[in-house]
């Protein structure tokens, strides 16, 4: 008996991991298609300089991908780009449409926007990365010093001669490079020395308890302390209210980005808050004029 029900629950197990790797396949198939049919989309955030009233300095572009069964969060999709590759051709058309964008967004008055892309190891380790780079940045005109990449612990862990050279080429461009979701990862404290880093993201489960957990508190006073000492720019991310808010200002973090100001939006739905005739996204201003 336990014997046969033993039987029946690894039928059935077999049967889930068939159709979770059946689910993986249809994804990665109709990814394989999404670039060619048009499927994806750039959404932007504001990153926002928050000493005095917020103000915004740069947008982060997010991809996102319209299926044929709808919108498929990124969670979901970008591993199984990565995993498959498909995140070089992928990865390319974001950074060509974002840099096209933030250029069409400083020559109608907003000059100083910078915009914060997203980078996959697999597109870093490709060959001619940099040369890659630059053509996009020459041919839309956006200036290096208006674009960052940010990359992950992950990738950093990969500590190769490679990835320590194919890193400097980028910043020697003039392209700054930002490390995202700092304190997620298993990277050596060694390593924000070791690489050309400017700017330190930090994860939005460290903002997320400061005001309410100690301990979480913290943490997220020793980052900015680490990151500020160090000579690199720190990002709050995640910052959804005003004691996240009150919390970074009191620990003297100056930039900030998360729904409290805007949740990501499609290029055309953010014009009114780059032109500074709209306030933040479901923000309690407290008498504040927003990002601008
Ligand atoms: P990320 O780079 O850390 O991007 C920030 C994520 O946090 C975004 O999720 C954003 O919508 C979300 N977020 C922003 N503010 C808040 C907030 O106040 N509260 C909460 N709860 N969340 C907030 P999204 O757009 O779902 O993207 C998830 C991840 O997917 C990104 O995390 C990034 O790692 C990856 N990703 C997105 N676009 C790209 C891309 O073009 N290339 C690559 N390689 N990865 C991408
Ligand atoms: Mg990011
Ligand atoms: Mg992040
Ligand atoms: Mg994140």
């Amino acid at each position: 008996r336990a014997k046969a029900s033993g039987k029946a629950q690894f039928a059935r197990y077999s049967d889930e991991l068939r159709s979770h790797a059946d689910h993986r396949l249809r994804l990665e198939s109709a990814l394989g298609l999404a670039l060619r049919n048009g499927e994806f989309e750039l959404h932007y955030q504001p990153i926002c300089h928050i000493d005095g009233v917020p103000r915004v300095v740069g947008v982060e572009a997010l991809l996102r991908w319209h299926s044929d069964s709808g919108l498929v969060p990124p969670t979901e999709f970008i591993p199984i780009l990565e995993e498959s590759g498909l995140i070089v051709p992928v990865g390319e058309w974001v950074l060509r449409e974002s840099c096209r964008q933030t250029r069409a967004w400083q020559l109608t008055g907003h000059e100083p926007l910078y915009c914060s892309v997203n980078l996959s190891s697999r597109q870093l380790h490709q060959p001619e990365f940099a040369r890659c780079l630059a053509s996009i940045l020459e041919e839309t005109g956006l200036p290096p010093t208006s674009l960052i990449l940010e990359i992950t612990e992950s990738l950093l862990m990969q500590d190769t001669a490679d990835t320590l050279m194919s890193l400097r080429e980028i910043a020697a461009l003039g392209v700054r490079l930002a490390l995202d979701d700092f304190g997620t990862g298993y990277c050596s404290l060694g390593y924000l020395t070791r690489f050309p880093l400017h700017i330190l993201k930090v994860d939005r489960s460290f903002i997320d308890g400061a005001p309410s957990n100690p301990e979480l508190g913290t943490i997220s006073r020793a980052i900015i302390g680490l990151g500020t000492n160090l000579g690199l720019q720190v990002i709050a991310e995640g910052v959804e209210d005003t004691p996240h808010l009150d919390f970074l200002r009191t620990e003297g973090c100056s930039y900030a980005q998360g729904f409290w100001f805007s949740r990501p939006r499609p290029a055309k739905e953010l014009q009114g808050l780059l032109d500074g005739n709209e306030r933040p996204h479901g923000g309690n201003l407290n008498g504040e004029t927003p990002c601008k």
